[in-house]
């Protein structure tokens, strides 16, 4: 399948990763929108949010968001979390992706 993110994943294109395990990647968006901007993705291909069933999976991906947030220091100051569906939201990576953002006051509500 022609997806970036599972490129990424399979290590035939470069990211700069944060976190890895059997389960969940995670690693640095190549165009940050906050000093701290994470892309949390499942290794195996999930299109996007609306296709997510596997619980276990959601419990993994959560853990490691909360972890790496420890591990960045954004805990205590704060982060977003975001998912993108679809056209109306933007989504432009049909791989499903959690944006962990923070490290800045964030602007709320997106536009
Ligand atoms: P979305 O609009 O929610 O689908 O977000 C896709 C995100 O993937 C954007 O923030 C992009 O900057 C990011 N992105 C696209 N290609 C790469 C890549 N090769 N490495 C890291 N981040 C990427």
């Amino acid at each position: 399948m022609d997806c970036i993110f599972c490129k990424i994943i399979k290590n035939q294109i470069p990211s700069s990763k944060v976190y890895e395990d059997g389960r969940v990647l995670a690693f640095d968006d190549a165009a940050p929108r906050a000093p701290v901007h994470i892309l949390v993705v499942p290794k195996t291909h999930v299109d996007s949010v609306a296709d997510l069933n596997d619980m276990d999976l959601v419990r993994d991906l959560f853990s490691v968001m909360k972890k790496i947030a420890r591990e960045k220091g954004i805990d205590k100051t704060g982060y977003r979390i975001v998912v993108n569906h679809g056209k109306d939201a933007g989504q432009a990576v049909p791989h499903l992706h959690f944006h962990l953002l923070g490290g800045r006051p964030l602007k709320w509500p997106p536009g």
